[in-house]
């Protein structure tokens, strides 16, 4: 038994051995562990000396030393180290696990966790320290902070918000300006995609949507759009928005999307103000002559896809000028605002009421079913524009005229629409006032075509290319000239000799008429000096239009041109009046004849017969000569009616003591005729052509030498027919 007790206690003691080798084995293979993990590990006892610190804790804080254990914690950190641990060691020393980012050297960082050690009293034995080197992630850190610090630096010196979209999740990051942009304070927007669509202006989302579409499809590499954002108090803002794709999978799906924000509602509202002052009008806030020209040139490109009609019409007040005059320019102003409002009221959505400036006003109408809705509707306007306004204490009322040019009708561009429009109210006014009047372009086009003439008649009055021909008058009994008529001719530098068929119907009714006229009797006169001085004392015959003749200075401005010729008797000077102008206005013709008379000279109704006089007309005018119209007498040979009236003026002529001549006498045979019936007084083709006034004295020498008309007497036509000779002395 003693042996086995022996054996047993070596058994023991070998075991023991054995597991204190063991034991030491791995305590060694756990300090190796220890001694090579990249971290700094140690034990802290309750005194704060270590228990134990392993060759990362021991080289980075006591590089020299070789083992740590037993020493005191505030040695080895050194004082300014221990300054700053000691509270957070006290910390773990009362049981608080506890980590905190040290800098224990410069440019060395770490992070230190202290983990506490209890007794089984639960009193705490001391802590255990693991410490890890981040001076690299610092470094990383920095360098991101300082980047984000930068971007947002610059965001925020351009004023942008940012955002970020995560495609997978739809979750939408904002940053502070985004949100202070809209009103909210910085963090207080927590939204996703779905959410942030709603605060989109409805009408903006779909190009909102389409630009990112576009973009995330790849059509465009980045989206930039305008779009308006309803603000936290529910106003709206302009948001200039632009952004792209950031990140995409290995695969190239997108992730990220992100961009900015940029509020340009000063600059919206700059333009729109810009644009409302560019394209309306300031008093009334009606579209200007700008906007208007849009306007017209979209009616037109309207009225030409859909084949409606439209209307350009220009109303101008009539009696605007009166208002403002009597009452002031303020209530001129009131007094058209309320026009324009009255104006409106009558129109259409569709239609267009403009102002153009003081009180005239464009009315565009578009979609007319016809000509005649136009005119309904002008005559809405000029109804309402006759409605009192009341101003104050005033009320005011005027009316309208309008000019309108229907379009496609007068098939023109805009500007030459508005200008007939324009002309047509010129019209209006004209006619009255208080009207409208539509353009006519056919007329429009003739007095074009007419304006045009006017000033290259005027031209050539100022270049003196006009002058007078000659036509003798005889008598056939005797044989004595008797006079001439004076006929006018244009020397056109490139047309050559006109004749007065040519341009003297577009000169009716103008102003010209009388500086024409004028240079007329006055040339006439000089003649009659020139011919006078070469022995040849000739009446002459001027035609007077009846525009001239009814100025109501026509006698005055005679007299003194007569004054200015006093070697001429005034019974030398004879105006021929049509016979339809002197009977149009009358009383005032018979005036005019009457004093001309008293001046001496003497009057012969022309182309008679033509104008239907009656015979108390003819008792009234006081003319001496009667002149047969040519249209009869060139066919009185042939035409048994023609005949009958030269014979009936030719008897009228003689019950009124009247002298009768008779114009275009084209052979001797119709002066044959003629002398038969009592008319020898004749002038025509048969006897001479007109002829430059120089040629005259020459030709009157040669009738004399002829003496054609006494073969007269012996029968119609006996001689003459071999006399061809007649004719050819002018040079037309
Ligand atoms: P009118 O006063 O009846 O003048 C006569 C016209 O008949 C002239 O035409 C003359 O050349 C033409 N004639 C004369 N004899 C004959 C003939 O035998 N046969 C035919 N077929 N024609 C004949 P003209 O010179 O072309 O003048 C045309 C009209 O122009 C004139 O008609 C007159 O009304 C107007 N006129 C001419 N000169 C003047 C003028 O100085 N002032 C004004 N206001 N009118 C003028
Ligand atoms: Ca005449
Ligand atoms: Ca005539």
């Amino acid at each position: 038994a003693q042996r086995s007790i022996k054996d047993q206690n070596l058994l023991l003691e070998q075991r023991v051995t054995e597991r204190t080798a063991l034991l030491a084995d791995r305590e060694s293979h756990l300090r190796s562990v220890i001694d090579n993990v990249p971290a700094m590990i140690a034990f802290v006892d309750a005194d704060q000396r270590y228990g134990f610190a392993n060759t990362r804790y021991q080289l980075t804080f006591a590089p020299g030393d070789r083992d740590l254990t037993g020493r005191a914690v505030c040695e080895v950190l050194g004082d300014v180290r221990y300054g700053i641990a000691k509270p957070l060691i006290e910390r773990a020393l009362q049981g608080q696990s506890t980590t905190y980012d040290w800098e224990p050297f410069p440019g060395v960082w770490q992070v230190i966790q202290y983990e506490p050690k209890f007794n089984a009293a639960g009193g705490v034995e001391g802590y255990y320290v693991l410490g890890t080197d981040i001076t690299e992630r610092r470094k990383m850190e920095a360098a991101l902070r300082a980047s984000e610090a930068r971007l947002s630096r610059v965001l925020e010196g351009a004023d942008q918000g940012y955002w970020d979209w995560d495609l997978q999740t739809d979750h939408f990051q904002v940053s502070a300006r985004w949100e202070t942009m809209l009103g909210y304070n910085p963090g207080e927007m927590k939204i996703d995609v779905t959410q942030w669509a709603t605060l989109i202006h409805p009408d903006d989302l779909p190009k909102a949507m389409r630009a990112i579409e576009d973009h995330m499809t790849g059509l465009s590499s980045k989206h930039e759009f305008e779009l308006r954002v309803r603000t936290k108090d529910g106003g709206w803002r302009w948001i200039l928005t632009r952004g792209g794709i950031v990140q995409r999978s290995s695969a190239g799906v997108p992730l990220v999307m992100s961009g900015t924000h940029t509020d340009i509602t000063r600059a919206k509202a700059h333009a729109s103000e810009l644009d409302h002052v560019a394209h309306y009008d300031v008093l009334t806030g009606l579209p200007n002559r700008r906007l208007l020209s849009d306007r017209l040139q979209q009616m037109i490109l309207r009225a030409d896809r859909h084949g409606w009609q439209s209307a350009v019409c220009v109303l101008d007040l009539d009696e605007f000028k009166r208002i403002n005059d009597q009452h002031g320019r303020e209530v001129g102003d009131r007094f058209l605002l309320g026009i324009a409002e009255n104006v409106k009221a009558v129109l259409r959505g569709e239609d267009t009421l403009a102002r153009l400036g003081g009180d005239e006003f464009v009315v565009l109408l578009s979609e007319l079913g016809s000509a005649e809705a136009g005119v309904q509707v002008l005559e809405r306007i000029l109804d309402t524009v006759r409605q009192p306004i009341q101003v104050g204490e005033h009320h005011l009322s005027t009316s309208a005229s309008i000019g309108a040019s229907l379009y496609p009708a007068d098939h023109a561009d805009p500007d030459t629409l508005l200008r007939h429009a324009d002309h047509a109210m010129l019209l209006a006014k004209q006619g009255g006032k208080n009207r409208y009047q539509l353009f006519d372009p056919e007329t429009d086009r003739l007095t074009q075509l007419r304006l045009e003439q006017l000033h290259q008649l005027e031209e050539a009055m100022n270049l003196d290319e006009f002058v007078l021909f000659y036509q003798p008058k005889v008598d056939l009994s005797n044989g004595q000239v008797i006079g001439a008529e004076a006929l006018i001719r244009w020397r056109h530098p490139e047309r050559g000799l006109l004749s007065p068929g040519e341009f003297l119907p577009c000169l009716h009714g103008s102003d010209l008429e009388q500086p024409l006229g004028e240079w007329v009797i006055k040339t006439a006169l000089r003649q009659i000096e020139t011919w006078a001085a070469q022995g040849l004392d000739l009446p002459i015959s001027v035609n007077v239009s009846a525009h001239h003749l009814m100025r109501p200075d026509f006698c005055d401005r005679l007299a003194l041109t007569l004054g200015r010729h006093p070697g001429v008797r005034p019974s030398n000077l004879e105006l021929e009046v049509l016979e339809t102008a002197a009977i149009a206005d009358m009383q005032k013709a018979v005036d005019t004849l009457n004093q001309c008379l008293a001046l001496g000279v003497g009057f012969s109704l022309d182309d008679f017969g033509t104008g239907y006089s009656s015979l108390t007309y003819l008792r009234k005018l006081p003319v001496q000569t009667l002149k047969i119209d040519q249209s009869f007498v060139r066919d009185m040979l042939t035409d048994q009616d023609d005949l009958s009236i030269v014979q009936g003026v030719i008897q009228l002529a003689a019950a009124f003591r009247r002298r009768v001549i008779a114009e275009g006498v084209e052979t001797m045979e119709h002066g044959a005729a003629l002398r038969a019936m009592g008319c020898h007084l004749a002038q025509g083709y048969g006897i001479a052509r007109p002829m430059p006034a120089a040629d005259l004295p020459g030709w009157c020498r040669q009738w004399q030498r002829d003496g054609i008309w006494r073969s007269l007497c012996g029968g119609p036509g006996s001689e003459i027919d071999q006399r061809p000779s007649v004719e050819p002395l002018t040079q037309h």
